[in-house]
C-alpha cells in the first residue's frame, strides 16, 4: 500500500510542487495550509509522515511539533526557511526526525522520507510491542500490523483498540470504555462506542476475516479468539 504524507506549507507554489513530486515518487499526498488545519488533520486521519514547514500561519510548525507529539509518534521533517541553527535545535529537541533548509533539492527530500519510512518499520522489533496472535501494536510509533500488514487507523480508533488489547479477554463495559477511551468529561453519546467498534471491524475483522472483537449481549465488548 502506498505511504500517505501530510504536507503543511502555506506557500501554495512550494506545496503544488511537493504534491507532484512525491505523487510521481508513488506517495499518496495530503496538504494542509496552515498549522491549524494540519493538527485537525492528524487528528482525524493517519499519515505515514509529515513535512512539515515551521513558518506557518495561525499556530507555527515548532508549535504543531509539540501538540503533535503529545499524541503521535509519526516521522516529522521539519523545513526551515533559512539557515537557522536554533530552529534546527529546537526542531529537533521537539521530536523532529528530521530538517531540511530550503531550498533543497527534491532528491535529497526524497532521501530523508525514505531513512524515515524505514526506521519507522524496523521499530516494531522494539520491547513496547503488544501483541496478540497475528495482531501487533507498536506503541512508540502508533502502528498497527495483523500478519504483517500495516492497518490505518485513526487516532481513536488506534486509541481503543489499545484498550481492548491490553484488556484483551476481559469483558470490557461500553461504560469502562467510554470512560477509558474517551474520557469522563465526554458527554456525548454512548454510541460513539458501537460507531467505533464498527470501524475496527470493518478495518481488522472483516478485512482479514477473522473473529476477535466480540460483542458481549448487553453489556460491551470482548477481544479474544473465535
Ligand atoms: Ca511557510
Amino acid at each position: 500500500m502506498n505511504k500517505t504524507i501530510l504536507i503543511v506549507e502555506d506557500e501554495k507554489n512550494i506545496s503544488r510542487f511537493l504534491e507532484l513530486e512525491l505523487t510521481h515518487e508513488g506517495y499518496e499526498v495530503d496538504k494542509a495550509y496552515d498549522g491549524k488545519e494540519a493538527l485537525e488533520k492528524l487528528e482525524a486521519s493517519s499519515y505515514d509522515l509529515v513535512v512539515l514547514d515551521i513558518m506557518l500561519p495561525k499556530i507555527n510548525g515548532m508549535t504543531v511539533l509539540i501538540r503533535l507529539r503529545k499524541f503521535s509518534s509519526i516521522p516529522v521533517i521539519m523545513l526551515t526557511a533559512k539557515d537557522d541553527t536554533m530552529d534546527k535545535v529546537m526542531g529537533l529537541d521537539s521530536g523532529a526526525d528530521d530538517y531540511l533548509t530550503k531550498p533543497f533539492e527534491i532528491e535529497e527530500l526524497f532521501a530523508r522520507i525514505r531513512v524515515c519510512l524505514k526506521h519507522k518499520k524496523v521499530d516494531i522489533e522494539d520491547s513496547n510491542l503488544l501483541e496478540f496472535g497475528k495482531l501487533k501494536i507498536n506503541n512508540n510509533m502508533m502502528s498497527v500490523y495483523y500478519n504483517d500488514n500495516e492497518i490505518n487507523l485513526t487516532k481513536k480508533e488506534y486509541e481503543l483498540l489499545k484498550f481492548l488489547l491490553e484488556n484483551k479477554k476481559i469483558v470490557l463495559s461500553r461504560d469502562i470504555i467510554l470512560n477509558k477511551v474517551w474520557g469522563y468529561d465526554y458527554f456525548g453519546d454512548t454510541n460513539i462506542v458501537d460507531v467505533y467498534i464498527r470501524y475496527l471491524r470493518s478495518k481488522i475483522d472483516e478485512k482479514y476475516n477473522i473473529k476477535l472483537i466480540h460483542t458481549v449481549r448487553g453489556v460491551g465488548y470482548i477481544l479474544k479468539n473465535e
